[in-house]
């Protein structure tokens, strides 16, 4: 892509709107653009990363053995009758009349709405289980929309619901989510730990939110030090058992928010005990029959007999993701994109476009990495060196290659590492070999 045809609106200032510094710099590298109090409108730069996120999630889900739908933004409110919700839930809900005067209601999220499609199709245990998934706008009426997509009144989760027999099978199904997770946010390049999370009045031990650490998070966590010392698992298909013991493994550690940390009671020394703050990417949770009593989704089990399903609902948000990741990686100079989310993973500076031997060599090089299928940003625009340099900075992109005057009469490209810093000179096949061959 070459920067004169793209669509980048930057801002050399800091806007005054934005608090938290994922906001500022989302705003200034012109990703975002609000339209009301939490809701924005997505432009190139940041619409290409949030696709990104959205497909390592989507991979994930996947892989996880989860089937993928896609639900509708708006619902019937009858649906949220017969689950008690529509009354419970408040004014975040955003309610709507049709009309031929029928209750609508934009999703919040979709427990009725995929108990729905359960109860309507699924008839015996033969079909279980079954882990249903969409990736889909939401929209909360939050009393303070704030820190920009960060928290949003319209913003995208991945939102997934497991369906079981009994609670054994639900418990393998949400450790199974629990591990997709481990491997999600590890692909996007972050350190996400699960905490134990209030299960409100079902009960249990079986809810967690995932949380990177930032330091402008909401909310504030305690563990156990050695807890980020853990591997991420890697392969596919582990049995229940071992589903378990990564489960287990990593819950063995002790880890809470603030709401659940209780200093009485936590048996972790002074000196393992960590606190930092953090932002919820996401929250998996097992409900067992909430909606399936309250909306009738039973199948025949093995011995003929009505069994209503015990359930799971499992979050992201894919949305405040593409800000957190923000939190986590960047310095004072702009956004430092993992590898696996970068809009682009090159961009090239043209330090002297206009001039003839300056933009062949860049032509070259360009078409290249395109032809090697790695995306490029080619700034080939007439800003100043400076401006060039700070730009790229700014939008974050893993690498950074750069052609002058001086460079092309020694047939040398300087390639920069935007998160160490790290400059080489390097002949252009040397640069080639290096950006194409990486991740
Ligand atoms: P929070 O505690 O941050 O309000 P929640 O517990 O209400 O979130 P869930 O219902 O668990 O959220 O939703 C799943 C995920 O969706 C959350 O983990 C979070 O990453 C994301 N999410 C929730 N609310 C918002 C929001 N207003 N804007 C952006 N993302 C959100
Ligand atoms: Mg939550």
């Amino acid at each position: 892509m070459r920067l004169s045809r793209f669509f980048l609106p930057t801002l050399k200032e800091d806007p005054k709107e934005a608090q938290i510094v994922s906001h500022r710099l989302m705003l200034r590298a012109g990703m975002i653009q609000q339209s009301s109090a939490g809701i924005y409108s997505w432009l190139p730069m940041g619409f290409r990363v949030l696709k990104n996120i959205e497909r390592i999630v989507r991979e994930e889900q996947d892989r996880a053995g989860a089937l993928e739908i896609l639900m509708p933004t708006l619902q019937p409110a009858d649906l949220w009758r017969e689950s008690g919700r529509y009354d419970d839930y408040g004014k975040e809900m955003l309610r709507i009349t049709d009309r031929h005067e029928r209750d609508m209601l934009y999703g919040p999220t979709n427990e009725e709405q995929v108990t729905d499609i359960f109860r309507s199709h699924v008839k015996s245990y033969k079909n279980l289980p079954l882990n249903l998934y969409h990736i889909q706008w939401k929209f909360r009426d939050e009393v303070r929309p704030r820190f920009g997509i960060m928290r949003g009144r319209e913003f995208l989760m991945k939102d997934a619901y497991s369906f079981d027999l009994d609670y054994g099978g639900a418990k393998t199904a949400y450790n199974n989510m629990f591990v997709a997770y481990l491997k999600t946010f590890a692909r996007l390049g972050l350190k996400a730990i699960p905490l134990r999370a209030e299960t409100g009045p079902i009960g249990g031990d079986l809810s967690h939110e995932f949380i990177v650490l930032a330091d402008t998070g909401e909310s504030e966590v305690f563990y156990h030090k050695d807890l980020l010392t853990l591997e991420t698992p890697e392969k596919d298909n582990y049995s229940a058992t071992e589903l378990q013991e990564i489960v287990d493994q990593w819950t063995s550690y002790y880890a809470a928010a603030d709401d659940m940390h209780d200093p009485e009671n936590c048996d972790v020394s002074a000196g393992d005990l960590v606190s930092r703050r953090g932002i919820e990417v996401g929250h998996i949770f097992h409900f067992g029959d909430k909606y399936s009593k309250a909306m009738g989704a039973a199948v025949a089990g093995p011995d003929g007999k009505d069994v209503t399903v015990s359930m799971g609902s499992y979050g992201i948000g894919v949305s405040r993701l593409v800000g957190g990741i923000i939190e986590a990686s960047h310095d004072d100079d702009g956004i430092i994109w993992p590898e696996s989310v970068a809009p682009f993973k090159v961009g090239l500076i043209n330090l002297k476009s206009g001039d003839d031997a300056c933009d062949a060599a860049c032509e070259d090089f360009y078409g290249k990495l395109k032809t090697a299928t790695v995306e490029v940003l080619y700034d080939d625009t007439a800003g100043r060196a400076g401006e060039k340099f700070a730009k790229m900075d700014l939008i974050g992109l893993p690498w950074q290659a750069t052609i002058g005057p001086r460079g092309v009469k020694a047939g040398m490209v300087e390639v920069k590492n935007r998160s160490t810093g790290e400059k080489q000179e390097l002949s252009v096949d040397a640069a080639l070999e290096l950006l194409v061959g990486r991740g």
